[in-house]
């Protein structure tokens, strides 16, 4: 064999690399130094900034991004802070594969195998209570758990906490949760989050009892969460479904997602008309249950008089404070023995469930990735944000590599 100067650089660098794999306490490919990170630096001021890509530790898992969609709680943050986080790593709808995994993590959430090259999603970051559910009031409220893009940050060496990112890691240590998706498609993975809200309101719709396969439903709202309440029913089987918004093009998109018949409240004058509006749509009947998708009072105030008595309603609109709302008790709630329920986010259990709705949804032929309407690279990102608060298009996207 005739070693030149060439062949030895080859050959040392094949030592070296073996060395690193032997030497390093993770598995890993191909991982740059530094990650961009969209961070929201000030109100309605979106930037990417670039950080060093920490030490994956024993427990932790380094994922390279692929994307990630727009909340409507990030475009709150965006606008108002509320959460008084800035400056933050936003971003928790967010996708992608695994690139380097410390040696203590085997296994997802709920005990799949997963390891490099695996796609994965994270959901909520439990800090010392894994039981955390949302409905049952003895245990802890859902609002004593953390998520990735929704975390202050103050580590000064590491800023890959959301994922409006390129990279972003995940602390197996501060009691993170998250699962193995690799058999679902992009678009699929990036509407998880938002589709285990209506996993989790129709669970908590299902135990008043009223809720049935064959039940007329009243859907109020016809953005993400109406669109994606209207296909959680179809995929378990409800066919009489009725949606309600002021905007035709949403109220079509919903026909294609399974709704029987559409109310558009802008032909109506007035709640009685609106009313006999929706009993017109389900052929002269009030509907059974009710889904209240929108953060509207006068949402809220309407809805009950599209349920018939002894039926049943689902308030999951109001994800922040939207103000008060008037009913009459007497006839809304009394004199109608309405049986209602609230829903707020999901639980661990329901992302494993939505999972199971994505590909049923895609199996039925319902076009619910077609949600996403707008895909913005990272390197857009303000822009993206921009597009959402001026509710362009329905679910926004922002795309790590592209
Ligand atoms: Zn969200």
């Amino acid at each position: 064999m005739d070693i030149n100067a060439a062949n030895i650089e080859e050959i040392v660098k094949k030592v070296l690399a073996g060395m690193n794999t032997t030497t390093s306490p993770a598995t890993s490919v191909g991982v740059p130094k530094t990650a961009k990170v969209g961070m929201l630096t000030a109100i309605e001021k979106m930037e990417v900034k670039e950080f060093p890509i920490p030490e994956v530790g024993d427990d932790d898992i380094l994922v390279k991004v692929e994307g990630c969609g727009i909340c409507g709680t990030d475009a709150h943050e965006f606008r108002k802070d509320p959460f008084g986080l800035i400056p933050v790593a936003l971003g928790h709808e967010g996708t992608g594969e695994i690139v380097k995994i410390g040696k203590n993590v085997t296994k997802d959430s709920a005990g799949k195998p997963i390891g490099v090259g695996d796609k994965l999603v994270t959901c909520m970051i439990f800090k010392d209570n894994p039981d955390i559910t949302m409905y049952d009031l003895n245990k802890q409220n859902v609002g004593g758990a953390d998520v990735y893009g929704l975390l202050p940050d103050n580590d000064p060496n590491n800023h890959l906490k959301g994922w409006f990112s390129d990279y972003i890691l995940i602390k197996g240590s501060a009691g993170s949760t998250f699962f193995n998706v690799s058999d679902l498609d992009l678009d699929s993975r990036i509407l998880i989050e938002p589709s285990a809200v209506l996993v989790h309101a129709v669970e908590r719709a299902k135990t008043t009892n009223i809720l049935r396969f064959n039940s007329r439903v009243v859907i109020q709202g016809c953005g993400p969460i109406g669109l994606l309440c209207v296909a959680v029913l179809r995929t378990l089987g409800v066919e009489h479904i009725v949606t309600v918004d002021g905007n035709q093009q949403r109220l079509d998109f919903s026909k294609r997602m399974g709704a029987e018949a559409t109310v558009n409240f802008k032909d109506f004058k007035g709640i009685e008309e609106l009313q006999k509006g929706v009993v017109n749509a389900f052929g002269g009947h009030l509907a059974d249950f009710g889904f209240q998708c929108t953060g509207s009072p006068a949402g809220h105030s309407n809805i009950y008089k599209f349920i018939r008595n002894g039926g049943g309603l689902c308030e999951l609109g109001f994800f922040i404070n939207g103000g008060d709302a008037t009913i009459n008790p007497h006839f809304d709630i009394c004199s109608k023995e309405l049986t209602m329920v609230g829903s707020w986010v999901y639980t661990l259990r329901d992302y494993a469930t939505t999972f199971d709705f994505l590909k049923r949804a895609k199996g039925i032929g319902l076009p619910v990735t077609e949600l996403i309407t707008h895909k913005f690279p990272l390197s857009r990102i303000q822009e993206a944000f921009e597009t959402n608060v001026r509710q362009e298009g329905l679910k926004i996207a922002v795309m790590a590599n592209q």
